[in-house]
């Protein structure tokens, strides 16, 4: 995911900042219908930027029709952190 990626996804889709429950399985969520990325307020900065990722790189597979694992998102997430955080 290319930097052009994240302006073609930020250009169709709207990112939300809600405010949900606590909840592991629900740190973030994107609607496709809606064109929605949602994030869940309630997690720590950090922790919001590894969901804003991590959605993300949902929406840049699904639009290409690329299958991926859930593992293999949580995967590249953790090697975009490592890459432009640490
Ligand atoms: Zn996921």
């Amino acid at each position: 995911m290319q930097f052009r990626d994240l302006i073609e996804i930020l250009a169709e889709y709207d990112v939300v900042h809600s405010d949900l429950p606590r909840n592991f399985n629900c740190d973030g969520e994107v609607d496709h219908e809606y064109k929605k990325i949602y994030i869940n307020t309630n997690q720590s900065y950090k922790d919001k930027i590894d969901t804003t990722i991590h959605e993300l790189l949902h929406v840049f597979y699904d639009s290409r029709g690329i299958e991926v694992t859930e593992n293999q998102i949580i995967e590249e997430t953790k090697q975009i952190i490592e890459r432009e955080y640490e």
